[in-house]
């Protein structure tokens, strides 16, 4: 089994850091690199090969992951609002993908159960609608995780102190999908 992990948004925030705390400063990119190396050397541990990619082209991650030979995609973010209450964690899959569906439940819930943190669910990226480029030009089953809310206080210390929980629980959730599927 190979997993192709995609830390959303440029390396180093070179041209695109994603969203950012105003406050502390804290950046999404920087979140979604540590958490996914993490990941990497957690699957690794398990047997479980991986691939990483972290690029302001969303074009040439999609190409990187279909001629990668991974057998699943996921892409990590941190989400963001207008209004600061806003908090939790939310996986998005394409639609009909029975087996996106799955590791996206598997992965959302090891989330839930390690942050205590509110359950958005696991949601449907429905192209045209809410699509997802990275989800909807990936050959392979594919998820993004929205780890938890940058403009949220309380979520935005969960980003900043809780990277390697975050990290441990993704990969909690593909071990947990690969026992069922
Ligand atoms: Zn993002």
């Amino acid at each position: 089994m190979k997993v192709f992990l995609n830390p959303g948004h440029a390396p180093n925030g070179q041209p695109d850091p994603g969203a950012v705390n105003e406050e502390t400063g804290l950046r999404e990119c920087d979140v979604a690199l540590a958490v996914g190396k993490a990941v990497a050397s957690y699957l690794n541990a398990v047997g479980v090969e991986t691939e990483l990619l972290q690029s302001d082209s969303l074009h040439e991650i999609c190409e990187t992951a279909n001629s990668s030979g991974a057998d699943y995609f996921i892409s990590i973010h941190c989400n963001s609002a207008d209004s600061p209450a806003a908090l939790g964690t939310e996986t998005f899959c394409y639609p009909g993908s029975t087996n996106g569906y799955k590791l996206a439940g598997c992965v959302q819930q090891q989330i839930i159960d390690a942050m205590h943190t509110v359950d958005r669910g696991v949601k449907e990226a429905v192209p045209g609608k809410n699509g997802l480029y990275v989800i909807s030009n990936t050959d392979c089953p594919a998820i993004l995780v929205e780890l938890a809310f940058i403009s949220n206080d309380h979520d935005e210390s969960l980003l900043a102190m809780k990277q390697d929980e975050f990290a441990a629980a993704i990969a909690r959730g593909v071990t947990d999908f690969q026992i069922i599927s």
